[in-house]
């Protein structure tokens, strides 16, 4: 499974739970947003975590679904 930065943006911008503010419920942000926000990745997400990237194993499958 690819972990490099291109693959995390692409995977967070895809990502309904998305959660840069830190509060893990998503819900300070909606869907159509996370194209336009600045820093939109895995990275920055309060789900983010080693050595699997999603703590909710969303990476995974978000990957596998749109074949990054
Ligand atoms: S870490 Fe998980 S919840 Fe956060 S953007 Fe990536 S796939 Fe989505």
């Amino acid at each position: 499974m690819k972990k490099d930065d291109h693959t995390m943006k692409e995977v967070a911008e895809r990502c309904t739970r998305f959660s840069p503010c830190g509060c893990k419920s998503g819900s300070c942000q909606n869907d159509s947003s996370n194209s336009t926000q600045e820093n939109v990745s895995c990275k920055f997400c309060a789900h983010y975590t080693e050595p699997d990237v999603c703590d909710i194993d969303l990476y995974r499958e978000i990957v596998k679904n749109h074949d990054l």
